[in-house]
C-alpha cells in the first residue's frame, strides 16, 4: 500500500493565515505539470514492490490546473506505478475556480474525490483570512460538484478565528452539512510566523482565541459530527461510514509515499525526502535530468515518535503489538509505563492492544503527545 502526492504550487493570491509554499506567478503551469510528469517517470522506482492506494493533488491551489492537465498527470503516474484496483484520487479545490462543468471534467480526467476549501460561511470571515471566494461561492461549487458525478465530497473549515464563537461555528457546521457531504476537516486556526496574521500579532493586532472558546468550540464539533452520523477519526477529521480519507490514513498510519513538485515530500520508512521549495529550481533541475531534493535517513527513535505522534491523533491510536514487533519490548513498555499515568486522569484508555486519546484527552493531545515521545 503506498500514496502519492502531487504539489501544485500556485495560487492567485496569498491567504492571511497561510504558510504553504506557492507563487502567485500562474504562467509557469504547463512546464511544472510537465516537470511533475518527468519526475513520476525518473523516480518510477521509488515505491517499487508497493502499490498505489491514493493520489491526492495538494497545494497551493491545485483546481487551477486545467481538467486535461490532471488527466495527463494520473495517466502518467498510472504508467509509472502500480496502482490498485480502486484508487481514491483525490483533489483540492477552491470554490472560486469551479466554473460550469469543471467537476464534470475533472470526474472525467479520473479524479474520484474532492475536498473543497469551504473554510467559512460568513463573509466577514472569509475577507479576514484573504480567501478569495465568498460564501455564495461555496454553495455554488458544493451545488455543482453532486449535480456533476461525485460524491465523495469533503468539506474545510477553519474555526477558532479572533471573535468567533460556539454559535457561529455552528452556523458554519450547519450549513456545511445541509449539503451532503461524506467528510469534514476543521481545522483550529494557528498564526504562523511569516504570514500576514503573524505580523498582525506581532503588531499586537490579533488577540487569538482563548483556550476556554477553543475547547468548547472542539467540544461542540465534536458532538455535532457525531449527532450527524460522523465517526471523529482524526483530530481534525470526521467522517461518514466508508468515507474516511484513505490518503490521509496512510500518513497517519506510516504508509510510504511519494511526492512529486516542489516543496512535496516523500517517505519510504527507512528515510523522508523533500524536493526544493522553489518552482523555478525545481523546473530547471527537471529538465537537467535531476531530481532537486533533500534527504534525512531516519532512525528507529525518529520514526517511532513520528508514530507516537501521528497514531495518537486518530481513533486506531497506538498499537502496542505494532510497537513489540516493529521496534521493541523497551518501547512498548516505555508507552505502557507512561501512558498509565494518563489512563488514570481519564485522558487516554487501553482498549485490549491500543492506545487511544479519549475525548478530554484529544483537547490537550499536543501536551500529552510531546510527554511520550522517546528520547531514549
Ligand atoms: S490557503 Fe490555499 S489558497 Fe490560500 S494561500 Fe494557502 S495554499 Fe493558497
Amino acid at each position: 500500500m503506498a500514496g502519492v502526492y502531487i504539489h501544485i504550487p500556485f495560487c492567485k493570491s496569498f491567504c492571511s493565515y497561510c504558510d504553504f509554499y506557492s507563487i502567485t506567478d500562474n504562467s509557469l503551469k504547463e512546464t511544472l505539470v510537465q516537470s511533475v510528469i518527468s519526475e513520476a517517470s525518473a523516480r518510477s522506482s521509488y515505491l517499487e514492490g508497493e502499490e498505489a492506494e491514493t493520489v491526492y493533488f495538494g497545494g497551493g491551489t491545485p483546481s487551477l490546473l486545467e481538467p486535461e492537465s490532471v488527466a495527463r498527470i494520473i495517466e502518467a503516474l498510472r504508467k509509472n506505478f502500480v496502482f490498485a484496483a480502486d484508487p481514491e484520487i483525490t483533489i483540492e479545490v477552491n470554490p472560486d475556480d469551479v466554473y460550469e462543468g469543471f467537476f464534470r471534467d475533472m470526474h472525467q480526467a479520473g479524479v474520484n474525490r474532492v475536498s473543497i476549501g469551504v473554510q467559512s460561511w460568513n463573509d466577514k470571515r472569509l475577507r479576514y483570512l484573504g480567501r478569495r471566494h465568498d460564501a455564495a461561492q461555496s454553495a455554488k461549487a458544493l451545488d455543482a460538484v453532486f449535480r456533476e458525478g461525485f460524491e465523495n465530497v469533503s468539506a474545510d473549515l477553519i474555526y477558532g478565528l479572533p471573535g468567533m464563537t460556539t454559535a457561529d461555528l455552528k452556523n458554519d457546521l450547519k450549513k456545511t452539512f445541509s449539503y451532503p457531504v461524506k467528510h469534514l476537516s476543521a481545522y483550529h486556526l494557528t498564526v504562523e510566523e511569516g504570514t500576514k496574521l503573524g505580523r498582525l500579532r506581532k503588531e499586537g493586532k490579533l488577540k487569538e482565541t482563548d483556550e476556554e472558546t477553543s475547547a468548547a468550540m472542539f467540544s461542540l464539533l465534536g458532538t455535532f459530527c457525531r449527532e450527524h452520523g460522523f465517526i471523529h477519526y482524526e483530530i481534525s477529521n470526521f467522517a461518514l461510514q466508508g468515507y474516511i480519507s484513505r490518503h490521509n490514513s496512510s500518513y497517519w498510519k506510516q504508509v510510504p509515499y511519494i511526492g512529486l513538485g516542489p516543496s512535496a515530500h516523500s517517505f519510504d520508512r527507512r528515510s523522508r525526502q523533500w524536493n526544493v521549495s522553489d518552482v523555478r529550481k525545481y523546473i530547471k533541475a527537471i529538465s537537467a535530468g535531476e531530481i532537486p531534493y533533500e534527504r534525512e535517513e531516519l532512525d528507529r527513535i525518529t520514526i517511532f515518535n513520528e508514530y507516537v505522534m501521528t497514531s495518537l491523533r486518530t481513533m486506531w491510536g497506538i498499537d502496542l503489538q505494532h510497537v513489540e514487533e516493529f521496534y521493541d519490548k523497551e518501547l512498548h513498555d516505555y508507552l505502557v509505563n507512561l501512558s498509565g499515568k494518563y489512563i488514570g486522569y481519564g485522558l487516554m484508555k487501553r482498549e485490549k492492544n491500543t492506545l487511544v486519546l479519549t475525548d478530554q484527552g484529544r483537547m490537550i493531545s499536543d501536551n500529552i503527545i510531546a510527554e511520550l515521545l522517546a528520547d531514549l
